[in-house]
């Protein structure tokens, strides 16, 4: 029977052994004409430091994973690990058993590498906190390390943190959204409490702006909160909407979604957009230019008596939950690059009967706005709307 060093001398015999020298001159010219660069060690080393543009296949998981790897088996491999002798024996059962034609291992592994100079990529880590406030979404392969980094590194802004705007900031803080901006000028009421589950009791009085922050940071302490205690207008939007990945539009006012959509278009910034009334929701994604905007859905506001933020309206208190989630589930598949947004798609959900309704719908090629160059969108444009008060004087 062989030794374990007796089988690794043995495999070094059998197989073609590349200089660290020669890798770091193929990675160095850029072009590296088709050749995979595989470590071959364990989750915990790679994650520390690895070879720059190296792919990660644990030896445990060669036979399984090579092939989503370098699945092309006539191309040049180079497998590394820390000293070359786990890489040795992974490009064995490569040559011998997977049929790859040129499978190497370079000498010395990482630490020959290191030695003699050159660089690694060190990874972004999660803390200890971190992995374990995250686990669950680490163990989704659509969210993972990468996609949790994404979250931490994005910037959301909230328009209203109200019924809708609530669920979504909890929801967006407990995911790990790393900036959570909240614009908001109203104080915390009584009334709200029916469904704004954000605020509570002992915060009556509070702005919202501060009583929602309160709540953030008591799921998440890890997330910044940027607090806007105005109302959006022609005046602040640009300024605000300003460096945001996405945008959650929980306003109740057609104005304000006018003007939000036309900036939002100039500036190309995605919004996940919902609306509530009585028993009914409705929820779309508008991504400007991938696919329609809100003023292609609807070219005019609802006749005014229709509007729901003209004067106080029912809404059962469970209904801005779902809708409200279903807006946080659409930020994290936006920023993560996950799933299907919902662009071109208009969700109905009616709470009375317990139904979905998804419609298809389309960008208006005589859109107002988003048929334009975005740069010939000018401010006095943004927004452009009869005036609200007018409007819902209209209503009686
Ligand atoms: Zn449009």
């Amino acid at each position: 029977m062989a030794s374990g060093a007796e089988l690794i001398r043995k495999a070094k015999e059998q197989i073609t052994e590349v200089d660290p020298r020669e890798v770091h001159e193929l990675i160095g010219n850029g072009h590296r004409n088709g050749t995979v660069l595989v470590d071959v060690r364990e989750q915990h080393e790679f994650e520390e430091a690895h070879l720059p543009g190296a792919v990660h296949v644990p030896r445990g998981h060669l036979e399984s994973r090579i092939e989503g790897a370098a699945g092309d088996r006539s191309a040049r491999v180079i497998l590394y690990c820390a000293s070359g002798n786990r890489s040795a024996l992974a490009a064995k059962t490569l040559v011998d058993e997977l049929g790859y034609e040129q499978a190497e291992s370079m000498t010395g592994g990482i630490t020959l590498w290191k030695d003699r100079g050159y660089d690694v990529e060190v990874p972004r880590r999660l803390t200890a906190e971190q992995r374990e406030r995250y686990s669950r979404h680490l163990l989704i392969p659509e969210i993972g390390l990468e996609g949790q980094l994404k979250l931490l590194d994005a910037k959301v802004l909230l328009l209203g943190a109200g019924g809708l705007g609530s669920p979504t900031a909890l929801y967006l803080a407990a995911a790990g959204v790393g900036t959570l901006g909240i614009v908001d000028d109203d104080v915390v009421d009584l009334s709200n409490l029916q469904r704004q589950i954000a605020h509570s009791n002992d915060r009556i009085g509070v702005p919202k702006v501060d009583s929602a922050e309160q709540a953030i940071h008591e799921i998440n302490p890890d997330v910044e909160v940027v607090k806007y205690q105005t109302r959006l207008d022609a005046s602040n939007i640009m300024e605000i909407i300003d460096g945001y990945d996405v945008i959650v539009d929980g306003v109740d006012n057609f104005p304000t979604r006018y003007l939000l959509n036309d900036a939002t278009v100039r500036v190309k910034i995605p919004v996940v957009s919902a609306s509530i009334l009585g028993f009914d929701g409705q929820l779309s994604v508008f991504a400007p230019y991938e696919g329609p905007c809100y003023r292609c859905l609807y070219p005019t506001p609802p006749p005014a008596e229709l509007a729901p933020s003209c004067g106080a309206n029912g809404v059962l208190g469970a209904l801005p939950g779902i809708m409200g989630v279903l807006q946080a589930i659409e930020v994290v598949k936006l920023v993560t690059g996950s799933g299907e947004p919902l662009i071109g798609r208009l969700l109905l959900y009616e709470a009375l009967s317990t139904t979905f309704t998804d419609l298809k719908v389309r960008r208006d090629p005589d859109c107002p706005i988003c048929s334009r160059d975005p740069e010939s969108i000018s401010d006095d444009e943004m927004g452009l709307f009869p005036d609200y008060e007018q409007f819902c004087a209209a209503a009686g």
